[in-house]
């Protein structure tokens, strides 16, 4: 647990990168129409049905190429950084820029 919060979530380190496949900038969603397309009518059918809409993971809205190279950055200061009892609360150690 206290490893997790020691580093950004996999969406920041996905959001951080540049995406490969839509070319979206960092720190900027990606160009997904599809993925939308198929949210937004999964809405419509629970709207219909008087459901509300689905909770949205934000990776959801992220191509994969983008998260797994967000999850190998992830992966490599996770790896680079102190044990997590050698780490000192409230330092970040990973490599995004902040
Ligand atoms: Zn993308």
């Amino acid at each position: 647990m206290a490893q997790e919060s020691a580093f950004p979530s996999l969406y920041e380190y996905a959001l951080a990168r540049r995406c490969p496949r839509c070319r979206a900038e960092s720190g900027l969603p990606c160009n997904a129409p599809r993925k939308h397309g198929q949210i937004a009518s999964r809405n419509r059918i629970r709207a219909q049905a008087g459901q509300p809409p689905v909770e949205l993971d934000p990776l959801e809205m992220l191509h994969v190429v983008r998260i797994d190279a967000g999850s190998r950055h992830q992966a490599r200061d996770i790896a680079a950084a102190p044990w997590p009892e050698d780490r000192r609360p409230g330092r970040r150690y990973d490599s995004l820029e902040h």
